[in-house]
């Protein structure tokens, strides 16, 4: 066992730098983590915020093309051109070569493959570059090169195909370009899976271990035994050789914050208190939570069930909570409750406000393009090969760029 300057035990590899930075302190550009924002930001008391975002917009026109992501704030979203999931706001930017700037209101690995799959001539701008994600951070990729090494030492790196979740960063995504892997959303996770099974005879699932359980269980039918989780924080990951041998699913031991939160009290304490109710959650929720719930599905099909529900109906849904407050006003007709007592924003998704947008906006109608996320050649080329053995799944649907 090797153990970093940070005190983590790794794998009998080369020891695996995990530096610690603080949410908006110190600086790792190269990363997901939290750096700090420059420049000389409005105040958030500012009673012209409104107004000065709506004349930069103005003054942009179709030079800029503003991204909303479903976990936004409210007074955001109002300046967003188009909203979506990742993949899909990816696709919307892709879909707009003529727009020179594209204002990606969301987190870090979304700017990322907005980048990706958007042309040369086209700059993505994260309005805070301190929005990262903190399921992304659990994956980087000297941890995830050392785990390829161990499944390699136990001789089954050959016969696994690596797959990850839109949620990580592009040095992640490129990862499973390079290793005959792909990328996979929320929405299309199964036919993912069906396509790597295809090709070998064990998945490894980044980063997300909730989304990969759940597909690899309740749409594929194995069972959790099949499941094993790759643990980059215990020596040797946490697996003997035999496990990963006679596993089917390897899980990466990370999650989403926001979504682990989730309970069977959760479950439980709403179907209580309002009787009837359908509990409607997103599949990086825990197993046992998905379980327990009526239905399961990524954010558009969760926008989607509550358009079509019946007026009267009671639903309690298990995602971030500005979605479930949007979608709670948007239909007033219907009961829409957060899933758990607590209150559970995506800090980091929050850090976009509407101070950093003005800020942005202003910069670039001004002609200072700042907050530029700009991916490497190499991370692109391999990144860019497995997003398209993604697009290349059935229903999936093409991108332009
Ligand atoms: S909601 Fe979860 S997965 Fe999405 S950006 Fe926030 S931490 Fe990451």
């Amino acid at each position: 066992m090797t153990v970093t300057d940070t005190g983590q035990p790794t794998s009998g590899g080369p020891a695996t730098p995990l530096p610690l930075l603080l949410l908006g302190r110190d600086a790792d550009p190269a990363s997901e983590r939290g750096v700090e924002c420059p420049g000389d930001l409005p105040a958030a008391s500012d009673p012209d915020l409104v107004e000065r975002a709506r004349r930069a917009r103005e003054a942009l026109g179709d030079r800029a093309f503003v991204l909303g992501h479903h976990y936004q704030r409210d007074e955001v979203i109002q300046f967003a051109d188009v909203t979506g999931d990742s993949f899909k706001l990816a696709k919307d930017a892709a879909a707009r070569p003529e727009a020179e700037f594209i204002v990606f209101c969301g987190v870090h690995f979304m700017a990322e493959s907005a980048d990706i799959l958007t042309g040369d001539h086209q700059q993505v701008v994260l309005p805070d570059l301190a929005a990262g994600c903190s399921m992304a951070d659990m994956a980087r990729p000297l941890q995830v090169d050392d785990a390829w090494t161990r499944l390699g030492d136990a001789g089954v790196a050959e016969s696994t195909v690596p797959i990850t979740y839109m949620n990580s960063s592009a040095d992640i995504k490129a990862f499973c370009g390079r290793h005959g892997g792909a990328v996979c959303t929320s929405s299309n996770a199964r036919q993912a899976l069906d396509w790597a099974f295809e090709h070998g005879e064990k998945v490894l699932f980044l980063p997300d271990q909730h989304l990969g359980r759940n597909t690899a269980v309740l749409q594929l039918g194995l069972s959790l035994d099949d499941c094993l989780v790759v643990d980059p924080h215990k020596p040797d990951f946490g697996v003997t050789d035999d496990e990963l041998r006679a596993a089917r699913v390897l899980l990466w031991k990370g999650h989403c914050s926001v979504h682990g939160r989730f309970s069977l009290e959760s479950v439980a304490d709403v179907r209580e208190r309002i009787p009837d109710v359908n509990v409607l959650v997103h599949p990086e929720c825990k197993n046992e939570v998905v379980t327990s719930a009526d239905h399961v599905g990524s954010t558009e099909y969760i926008i989607k069930t509550l358009a079509e529900a019946p007026a009267g109906s009671a639903w309690a849904i298990g995602t971030e909570l500005n979605l479930v407050k949007r979608l709670a006003n948007e239909h007033p007709d219907k009961t829409v409750v957060f899933l758990d007592k607590t209150v559970c924003f995506c800090s980091t998704m929050n850090r976009i406000d509407l101070p950093h947008l003005v800020w942005a906006l202003e910069n670039l109608a001004e002609g200072r393009v700042v907050n530029r996320i700009e991916v490497d050649d190499d991370t692109e080329h391999w990144a860019r090969v497995a997003l398209d053995r993604m697009l290349a799944l059935p229903g999936t649907g093409a991108v332009k760029s």
